[in-house]
């Protein structure tokens, strides 16, 4: 029974009944029927209700932003950011779609084939509240374009933004069982997953989900993308524009108060150009506006949960005890809410487990390297390989760090984050699989060749 509650207040909101198997039921097998008509639909229908959606998302932008803020404390500039790319995202596929769906031509040896992009089913999608609309959106928007139905279970201490999100597709007039919201706790996804209606499955989570998801669905045959954690370097070099590197790096390291899997988590600056960089840095974590977040002026607001907070607290800690420095921070005011001020850690010990770990909140690690190589070798040093950000005029280093920085994404000389037109994921235990683009659109379709004389 997902209740919402405020993480700037501890407030406790509405409740959500849990959907019971019966319930359950009556959706599976919706989303059988409606996707036995969408899935013969033309792309102008698919690509009329895309726009549609996107112009429920310009008209209703502050409501739902309004229901971010409330239920995972995002600053409302920031929830507002979150619809408008929700609405580029819903051009984007109607635009574009199409023309990425058409069919290829091969000439073989003798005669020809024509691949085909045809719908592939029901594909259920596990999303997480950090980014609780735009995380979804980005499943939902390729599927309608596929010709795919979705059903979500998104996070339990997100469930307003989850029913809000069956409910634009009905305001928009998609039809009933296109995009279906499941209230459940995470005990039921297995089940579903082994469903023979589900053909599919995406998670957007911790390694732990990805886990329990990824082997519900190999045990069940069935495909599967992995958007997990990460925790990206954000590389500066003696080259780059040091103060405009410093002060991105406080927004790449503290945007949604730090709960972004492509946030920069490690700052690894090179010896050169470290006091400089650190003046900029350490000014600009300290001065962030931390306060309520449905101010305009709020850059900063509470974690998602107190949970969250005391999670990230003890990582602190741990950080500590193990030998690194609190330049700065971590301070947990004395008040209702899920608060905390962000952290600067300094000579983290190369054998700390620590250095290894990813940080889901407002944490900065700062690591001093002596050249490229070492750059490079501690960029690598971690479990995950999800996002990137390399700063340097130079070319020969660019190059390196494309070639060698072991990451889905690599930004150069800019903060990464994820574009509705640009594939977005990871490898190493970051996950599979792309989403967005014309990779993601493509994932899960099923891609019928025809043999011709
Ligand atoms: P969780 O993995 O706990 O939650 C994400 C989703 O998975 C929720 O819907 C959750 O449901 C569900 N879930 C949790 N456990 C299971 C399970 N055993 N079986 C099936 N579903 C499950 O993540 P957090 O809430 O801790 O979110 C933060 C994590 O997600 C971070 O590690 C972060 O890096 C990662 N993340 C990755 C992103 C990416 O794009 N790669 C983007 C955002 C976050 P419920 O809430 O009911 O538990």
């Amino acid at each position: 029974m997902p209740t919402q509650v405020n993480p700037a207040t501890g407030e406790e909101g509405d409740t959500f009944p849990a959907l019971n198997d019966d319930q359950i039921e009556v959706k599976l097998a919706k989303s059988v029927e409606t996707f036995r008509q969408w899935r013969n639909t033309d792309y102008q229908t698919r690509t009329d209700l895309l726009i549609k959606i996107a112009d429920q998302f310009a008209a209703q932008r502050t409501t739902l932003a309004a229901i971010v803020t409330k239920e995972m404390g995002k600053p409302v500039k920031q929830a507002l950011t979150e619809m408008d790319k929700c609405e580029k995202a819903f051009r984007f596929y109607a635009e574009n779609g199409p023309a990425m769906l058409a069919p290829t031509e091969q000439k073989l040896v003798s005669g020809r084939s024509v691949s085909h992009w045809l719908p592939y089913g029901p594909v259920l999608a596990v999303m997480p509240w950090n980014y609780p609309f735009w995380q979804v959106v980005r499943f939902m928007a390729p599927t309608i374009m596929a010709g795919n139905v979705g059903l979500l279970k998104h996070a339990s201490s997100t469930p307003g933004c989850a029913a809000a999100l069956e409910q634009i597709v009905l305001d928009a007039g998609g039809p009933e069982g296109l995009f279906q919201n499941l209230h459940i706790s995470s005990s039921k996804v297995a089940g579903i997953i082994a469903d023979d209606r589900i053909v599919a499955v995406t998670i957007t989570g911790s390694e732990f989900a990805g886990q329990k998801v990824a082997e519900a669905a190999g045990f069940n045959l069935k495909k599967v993308v992995l958007e997990l954690g990460g925790s990206d370097p954000f590389i500066v070099m003696p080259s780059a524009d040091i103060e405009k590197a410093a002060t991105t790096a406080v927004t790449a390291r503290l945007q949604n108060a730090g709960q972004s899997c492509v946030c920069g988590k490690r700052m690894i600056v090179h010896e050169d150009v470290y006091d400089a960089f650190m003046e900029i840095f350490a000014e600009g974590v300290k001065t962030i506006k931390i306060g309520d977040p449905t101010d305009e002026i709020t850059e900063m607001g509470p974690l998602s949960s107190e949970g969250a907070r005391d999670e990230i607290a003890e990582q602190l800690e741990q950080a500590v005890q193990q030998g690194a420095t609190k330049l700065y921070g971590g301070e947990i005011p004395d008040k209702p809410g899920a608060w905390m001020t962000p952290a600067i850690l300094t000579d983290i010990p190369d054998d700390a487990p620590i250095a290894r770990e990813e940080f889901f909140g407002p944490v900065a690690m700062v690591f001093k390297v002596k050249d490229l190589d070492e750059a490079i070798e501690v960029a690598n040093n971690i479990p995950f390989g999800l996002g990137s950000s390399a700063w340097t005029n130079d070319e020969s280093e660019k190059e390196r760090f494309i070639r060698d920085i072991e990451a889905g994404m690599t930004a150069i000389n800019q903060m990464l984050a994820s574009d509705p037109y640009a594939p977005f994921g990871g490898i190493k235990r970051s996950g599979h699989g792309r989403e967005l683009g014309s990779h993601g659109l493509h994932e899960f379709m099923n891609l019928k060749n025809v043999m011709l004389p």
